[in-house]
């Protein structure tokens, strides 16, 4: 529980004003365990609020033109880069992630955003076809749905949100976001400057709590009609079957099991430190990062060498450490649930090279509490083990060796996810090859998260149904009519 200390309390952000809740609950700092902050304990009442603020604020926001609505964006977007440290300090300090990823990724990616989807809603076309047999001519036209619905997760709280608030906005949409209830302060310190940039009252909602009471509220609402959402895959069946009996449009971004390949011509320099980066940036909480790496036989052993010994200067440390590499873990229970599977695989007779048990971790007295753990490395592990089926998602990676390209194709594809793998070859016929038979949303090459949002992101399989992005965006947030003129 809160002890005596001023906690920084939330409020809801409902129709262009902040509005105080009746419950809270607590949020933690990762790095020391206390609690630091209060967020409403939102449920129906508070969405029904935010709802009816959505659909006043519709019409205008809707009839404004996609260039009226751009320069509403861009301001946003100046606007966050201009608090850019402030949002970084916030963000570091809710999530546990070192200050130089929240500063070099999290907030400036947050604010391009808004930039991009400022741009991309002024290049979008329709189609048009002829009949001139018939004397037709058909085209499409698209129109905003109506209210959308914003779920996302803590990894990467106000880069996510604005990746779905954004494309919303700009095509037409009034939003009602429901951020994690674990990492709410980016969010809404982002309400205070939406005034300044000109987003009318009621165009942006966010309705602050935990999953089971606000975000089952929005996703149940008759009058959202879609739901944007990323997170884990039993939060994605619970939100598909409340939608269901409304037949919501849905965008589910969810969890992955994602492999690295590394053939033995592969630029060794360059891959250990990128694999490094891949499996342990933001404390492996990232979708996209690796845990399961299959090297080629030949160059096993000396990958292997070079990626522990590399995996052990990347530092741990507090978060506001600018030296460090990897901050605190999300929650106390998140820390229980990695650690459970690197005893699972201890158990099972797997060797643990580095981290978790191995080495010392070393932290100042006042963060002794906090969620930290070590980047760890585990080999001698089966393809069937939990650790190489299940997603941990945190600092927690298996290295494997495989023999050809066959195989190696088939082992990557054997888990239920789909969401981003990276391979690693100097031939390029290889790598075109592997690329278009692994089961993937995404697949890096020789680098790992380079992103570009022109481009379709997603997932496969039991990594989500949908895509984002510039086109894919767009389209999900508007509604296509066929118009058939016979002339
Ligand atoms: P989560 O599913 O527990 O929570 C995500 C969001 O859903 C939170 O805001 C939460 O409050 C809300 N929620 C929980 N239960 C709900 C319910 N019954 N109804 C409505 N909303 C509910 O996920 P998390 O632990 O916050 O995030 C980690 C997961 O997100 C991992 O699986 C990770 O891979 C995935 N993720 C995917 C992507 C992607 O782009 N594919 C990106 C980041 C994270």
């Amino acid at each position: 529980m809160a002890g005596t200390k001023t906690l920084l309390m939330l409020e809801n952000f409902i129709n262009g004003k902040f509005v105080p809740s009746p419950s809270y609950i607590d949020s933690y700092d990762p790095s020391t365990g206390e609690v630091y902050c209060r967020v409403p304990n939102s449920g129906k009442e508070e969405v029904e609020a935010a709802v009816e603020a959505a659909k006043a604020a519709f019409p205008g926001w809707s009839a404004r033109s996609p260039q009226e609505r751009s320069q509403v964006l861009h301001r946003l977007a100046d606007l966050l880069e201009q608090s850019l440290e402030e949002l970084a300090q916030a963000e570091s300090k809710d999530q546990g992630k070192t200050i130089t990823l929240a500063r070099t990724l999290d907030i400036p990616r947050s604010a391009y955003n808004f930039r991009f989807f400022a741009s991309s809603i002024l290049h979008h076309t329709s189609e048009c076809t002829q009949m001139d047999h018939l004397g037709c001519l058909h085209y499409t036209v698209r129109a905003p749905v109506g209210i959308a619905g914003v779920i996302s997760p803590w990894n990467l709280p106000l880069y996510l949100l604005t990746w779905k608030m954004a494309p919303a906005i700009a095509a037409g949409n009034t939003v009602i976001a429901k951020p994690s209830e674990m990492t709410s302060v980016t969010a809404w310190m982002m309400c205070k400057l939406l005034e300044k940039a000109g987003v009318p009252p009621g165009v942006v909602n966010i309705v602050f709590g935990t999953g089971p009471r606000a975000g089952e509220a929005l996703v149940s609402h008759p009058e959202v009609p879609v739901i944007s959402f990323t997170g884990s895959q039993p939060t994605a069946e619970r939100i598909t079957q409340l939608s269901a009996p409304h037949y919501k449009k849905l965008s589910l971004e969810l969890g992955g099991k994602n492999p690295a390949i590394i053939f033995e011509d592969a630029d060794l320099e360059e891959c250990v430190p990128t694999t490094v980066r891949s499996s342990f940036a933001n404390q492996g909480e990232i979708c996209l990062c690796t845990s399961r790496i299959f090297v080629q036989k030949s160059i096993y052993s000396d990958f292997l060498k070079r990626f522990v010994e590399a995996t052990r200067m990347w530092k741990v440390g507090i978060p506001s450490d600018p030296s460090a590499n990897m901050g605190a873990l999300i929650s106390k229970t998140h820390l229980e649930k990695v650690r459970s599977y690197i005893k699972k695989a201890r158990a099972e007779g797997a060797q643990i090279l580095c981290g978790e048990g191995v080495d010392k971790l070393s932290l100042p007295p006042k963060n002794q509490a906090g969620y930290f753990m070590l980047p760890t490395v585990i080999t001698d592990i089966k393809d069937e083990s939990p650790c190489m089926k299940e997603e941990i998602f945190g600092p927690v990676t298996c290295v494997v060796p495989f023999g050809s390209e066959e195989e190696v194709i088939k082992r990557a594809n054997d888990v239920k996810y789909g969401l981003a793998a990276t391979v690693w070859s100097s031939n390029v016929g290889r790598v075109h090859r592997v690329a278009k038979k692994l089961q993937s949303g995404l697949v890096w090459t020789n680098c790992w998260f380079i992103r570009e949002p022109n481009l379709p992101f997603g997932g496969m399989k039991s990594s989500g149904v949908g895509r984002e992005g510039s086109k894919d965006s767009y389209e999900f947030f508007t509604e296509v009519k066929t118009i058939t003129v016979k002339h």
